[in-house]
Formats: structure tokens, sequence, C-alpha cells
């Protein structure tokens, strides 16, 4: 069969390569009939995601028919035309149980964050993708869903994965009635995120990007204001401009790490090195939500802002709620605690420096010398 194939860094080959076999009793292979390219693929395209082996196949968006089932498959028979979601996931383990489909920890026990991913690097599992003319679906009893008569293969075929995210990113936003959104990035995701955003309570939706196209699309098809990030100094400025200097209630970012200038460079070397790319869209979002306001993120991340973790963060489906602390508000209770010895905090007191030696407090308290934990200045 032919597939697409992974040469490297902006190397993409068409070649021959077997048809994949049943492996497992619950395999399924699937012909394809329609897939699709996502921004996720780019990252991988661009060498930003670790692990991206030479040969290896994408595409996670995939729809097509069932060619061949393996002994145990119950749910599908030869012949069905199905949409496969783009997590490979076996439907019954802790996260399966509580439809945290993504992280699955069967289809891909070495990762620590995702499961995994159909044609998405080795990181989520190194099982070939659907850019193809077959794929083979595991754990074809619990992902793969029949098309409905009514539904159109390429609804179907977004459906598997860009409308089901930008749809998730309006979700993590949590959109309270008439709330301010505004979604970075104007793609297929960020499109389904700002139409999704109405869908749950919007007041206004706001699509920032810099391509008129897409700018365009985000006002016919998600009824959105739009802005153009190229035509502002700072479009941070702009955000707060147009949410009363308060900046937005929630921010949706739908754009990911996006390949620098640098790369192409990085990658000219006999033995390049995997670079992630810039975070911009993730900083204007946290510059431009208001204080006490919800970021949502769904663009994917590869290594360098995973240098704080940021893209296991994602691939975990954590929660990250933060703030300075308001002091004033922990008070009643902790003096309670403290009062009946819960909370002990001059436990940690390590070292006491007079004040003359406070450069040495701060080398020591620094360094982590000498068991250091908490130094004291005594004036
Ligand atoms: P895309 O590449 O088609 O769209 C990205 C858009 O962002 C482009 O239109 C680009 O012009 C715009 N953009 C670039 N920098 C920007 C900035 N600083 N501010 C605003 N816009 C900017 O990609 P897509 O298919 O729409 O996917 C978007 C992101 O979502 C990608 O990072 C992709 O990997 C990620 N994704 C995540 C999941 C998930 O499960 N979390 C699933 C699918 C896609
Ligand atoms: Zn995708």
């Amino acid at each position: 069969m032919r597939a697409m194939v992974y040469r490297g860094p902006y190397k993409i080959r068409v070649e021959d390569k077997d048809v994949p076999p049943i492996e497992h009793p619950n395999d399924a292979i699937v012909r394809v009939t329609l897939a699709a390219i996502c921004g996720s693929d780019l990252h991988l395209y661009h060498g930003m995601m670790p692990d991206t082996r030479i040969g290896h196949t994408f595409g996670h968006e995939f729809i097509g028919i069932v060619e061949q089932v393996g002994s145990s498959v119950q749910n599908l028979q030869v012949g069905d035309r199905v949409m496969v979601p783009f997590n490979i996931f076996c439907g019954s383990c802790w996260f399966c149980a509580r439809g945290l489909y993504s992280n699955c920890h069967n289809v891909n026990p070495n990762a620590t964050a995702v499961g995994g991913i159909y044609g998405y690097s080795h990181t989520t599992g190194g099982y070939d993708g659907g850019q193809s003319q077959y794929v083979r679906v595991p754990f074809a009893d619990v992902g793969p869903v029949r098309i409905p008569d009514w539904m159109h293969d390429e609804d179907a075929v977004l459906l598997t994965d860009a409308a089901a995210t930008g749809y998730f990113g309006a979700q993590l936003g949590e959109i309270a009635e008439g709330d301010t959104v505004v979604v970075l990035g104007a793609g297929p995701v960020g499109l389904v995120a700002a139409q999704s955003s109405w869908l749950m309570g919007a007041g206004r939706v706001i699509v920032i990007d810099h391509l008129q196209e897409r700018l365009e699309k985000a006002r016919t098809m998600a009824h959105a204001e739009t802005l153009d990030y190229d035509e502002y100094d700072d479009i941070v400025v702009e955000m707060k401009k147009q949410t009363d200097h308060l900046g937005a209630d929630v921010v949706i970012e739908a754009v990911g790490a996006e390949a620098d200038g640098n790369l192409a460079q990085q990658l000219t070397g006999p033995k390049f090195k995997l670079q992630g790319g810039s975070a911009t869209a993730l900083n204007w979002a946290i510059d431009g939500v208001r204080k006490g306001g919800t970021v949502s993120v769904v663009g994917a991340y590869g290594p360098i802002p995973n240098a704080v973790k940021f893209g296991d963060a994602l691939n975990k489906g954590l929660t990250l709620r933060m703030n300075q602390t308001p002091v004033k508000r922990q008070w009643p209770r902790m003096f309670e605690h403290v009062r009946n010895g819960h909370l002990t905090p001059r436990a940690m007191v390590t070292h006491r420096f007079p004040l003359e030696h406070i450069a040495e407090a701060y080398h020591v308290f620094s360094a982590k010398l000498d068991g250091c934990i908490k130094p004291l200045v005594l004036p």
C-alpha cells in the first residue's frame, strides 16, 4: 500500500509499505477513505516532537471502511463506515474508566503523560497513522464509531480531532454566561473553539490570527469579531482595549508551539537536535486574560516549552490553577491550625544570621549549603 512516510524534518515522502496485519484479536484493519493533516502534524514535520522516527506514517484524523476484524472484535463488522478518534485507548484502565481517554495507561505504558495517538511519534506509542491506504486500529471495539448515515464524511473526519479539540478547548475555558472569550489561532481548532464558545454561553467571541482567509472564516463561520495581530504593535494592548482594560474572561490558546526561524538552521547539521518552538501565543494568553480569568490551552507543545514541563502538563490533562496568595484570606483558618499544632512553621528554621552576615545568609540559602532550609536574619 502507499503511505506517507517521514524522512526527517521537512522531509515527507509517500512510499510503499505493507498493508498492516491484524496483530491482536481486538485489532481491526481500516481502509482509509478520508484523512486530514492536523496542525499537530506540523509539529512533527518541523521536527519539534521528540522520537519522531524515520519511516513513521503520520495521520491521526481519518475515517474509513472496516476491511478486516480480529477474532475478538464484536462491535464492528467488515464493511462498516467508521470514524476513528485520534486517541488509541483500551477503554478499561483507571483513566479510561473516568473518560480520560487521552491518558489511557495501557496503550503507551512507557509514557508518563500521554496515551496512544495514531501517527504521532514514538512518544505516543509509535502507531502508524492514517495518512495511508490502510491503518491498523487497535482496541477496535472501543474507539471507532459507525458514522451515522446522515453525517458527511468531511464532518466525520474533522470530528476525529480538530473539531473535537476546538469544542474541548471551549469546555476547558469554563465559560460563564456573558463571558468575553478570546481565541488565539484561527486554524481548524480555533475556529471550532470560537463556534463552541457561543454554545457555552459566551457574550462575545474575538478570534486573533494574522491570516486573512482564516480571520474571514472566523467572521463567517463563527460570527466572531476578529483581530489581525500584524496590525498592532502589541496585540495584548489591543486585547485589553477591547475588554475595558480588564482582559478577556477566557482565552483559548489554539496555536501551540510555533516553529521559529532558527529551526531550519538547527536542522542542517548531520545530527540535528530536536527543538521546540516559541510559545508566543501562550504568553499572549497569559497577558491578555483578566486577573482571575481562565486560560484554556489546547495548542500542542514540544520540547522547549517543556523546559517547564508544560507539554507534559498538557498531555496529562492537568488542571493548573494559580495566583499569588491572598494572604489574609488564609489567616482565620491557619491561626487555628497553628494554635492547635497542626501547622508548625517555625520547625523550618535552620539558620539565624546577624544582619551583618546577611550576604552569607543569601549565599548559604541560595546555594543550599549546610542544610539550610529557612534562614532568619537578626538585625
Ligand atoms: P493550524 O496550524 O492550522 O492553526 C494555527 C493557527 O494559529 C494559524 O492560523 C496561525 O496563523 C495562527 N497563529 C500562529 N501564531 C499565532 C499567535 N501568536 N497568535 C494567534 N494565532 C497564531 O493548527 P490547528 O490544526 O488549528 O491546531 C492548532 C493547535 O492545536 C496546534 O498546536 C495543534 O497541535 C493543537 N492540537 C491539539 C490537540 C489536543 O488534543 N490538545 C488536538 C489537535 C490539535
Ligand atoms: Zn490532531
